[in-house]
């Protein structure tokens, strides 16, 4: 049987056994399922894989996270010993643009060991020979909760949306969690628990207690926001990139993508990436009901220009020969841009940190 197939036949034993299963459910099992997820048995990443991550497309994004984090590290006071955690590091890219850029500033480099938080024993293997030569500490954990405690800096691109998520469909009655079944037929489908979650609407944004009947709103569980807060709220500082909204609302975002198209996420479990955008206003919070500074969320265009991507675009211009100048710009447009392939206004920026900090670089003003 191969790897599709028995994932598929654990989770129609599952329904069979204990019925209808929540969407995220569904989502966690088809991700991070011990032997057959995507994420833990192969590399997503890149033009050979199923999608294309901001720092796969250019160097210049780490780069410019990496100076992000030394500045975030002056203002908080130069600690001398810092970590520098990435949630979900892929193929370890960003981590190792950023530590190239961070060789301008030989104290900070001194003072940060690097940890990464990473579930795929697969892409652990990648980051391991992606930062070989980069001649700092770094350690691997399978969560945050993992990390030594104390100053620390965590980063996180693309990692959010990668956290199942739960839907609820708004009926008369109350809000319905969707959940995964299977049709006489024998097919997954989608469908609502019978009795509505008790008090649900009272929980929600008014803007979002109050859509017509039918609308799905989508949650995560605040554990990650709780802890991201709950680390920064003392000496510490994190960056959340990913694509979402700014304010909670109603709307079906989950996606399945394999092999740069859209896929059905009910086909094929465990073969393709499923995800579903970020609710920020939730994020930021849990994270402040926790004693975290909210900084923005600012659109990723704002945030990559008022860091100076343009300037490090010309440099990286001037040096380079007439195919790699094409390259690089057209990775400053689909990094900054909006449009059917730009990331610059669907991908927000946002900083969670100590409020004893001061401004923090792109967010000040
Ligand atoms: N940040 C990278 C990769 C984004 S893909 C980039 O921008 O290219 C999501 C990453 O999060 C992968 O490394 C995946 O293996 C990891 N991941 C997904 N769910 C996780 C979880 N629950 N815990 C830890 N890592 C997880």
């Amino acid at each position: 049987m191969d790897a599709h197939a028995s994932l598929e036949f654990e989770i129609r034993r599952l329904i069979a056994a204990v019925g209808p299963i929540p969407v995220s459910q569904y989502v966690a099992l088809c991700l991070t399922h011990p032997v057959h997820g995507y994420y833990v048995t192969r590399d997503p990443l890149g033009a050979a894989g199923d999608f294309i991550t901001a720092p796969e497309i250019s160097q210049m994004f780490g780069e410019l996270i990496g100076l992000w984090s030394a500045a975030a590290w002056k203002a908080m006071g130069v600690p001398e010993n810092v970590r520098l955690v990435e949630l979900g590091p892929g193929r370890g890219t960003l981590m190792r643009d950023a530590l190239r850029a961070l060789n301008v500033t030989p104290a900070f480099r001194k003072a940060l060991v690097v940890h990464l938080v990473e579930v795929s024993p697969a892409l652990e293997r990648v980051q391991r020979e992606t930062l070989a030569g980069s001649a700092v500490m770094v350690h691997w954990h399978r969560d945050l909760s993992e990390v030594p405690a104390g100053p620390v800096i965590i980063l996180a691109n693309e990692f959010i949306d990668a956290i199942p998520v739960h839907q609820a469909v708004r009926q008369e009655d109350g809000w319905h969690e969707r959940v995964v079944g299977v049709t006489a037929a024998g097919n997954f489908t989608f469908g609502v628990r019978p009795e509505p979650i008790p008090h649900f609407g009272r929980v929600l944004p008014k803007s979002v207690r109050e859509a017509p009947f039918g609308s799905i709103f989508e949650w995560r569980p605040d554990s990650l926001a709780f802890e991201v807060g709950r680390r920064v709220r003392d000496k510490g500082v994190a960056l959340m990139i990913d694509y979402g909204h700014t304010e909670s609302e109603v709307g079906d975002t989950l996606q399945a993508v394999g092999q740069h198209a859209f896929a059905d996420p009910l086909i094929a479990p465990g073969m393709v990436d499923i995800t579903a955008h970020v609710d920020f206003q939730a994020f930021g919070t849990a994270a402040e009901s926790m004693g975290a500074a909210v900084h923005g969320p600012l659109e990723q265009g704002e945030f990559l220009m008022r860091l100076g991507i343009e300037a490090r675009a010309e440099a990286l211009k001037a040096t380079a020969l007439p195919a790699k100048k094409t390259e690089v710009e057209a990775a400053y447009a689909r990094l900054t841009q909006s449009g059917r392939t730009g990331m610059g206004r669907l991908f927000k920026v946002m900083a969670l940190a100590d409020p004893a900090i001061g401004p923090l670089p792109a967010f000040e003003g």
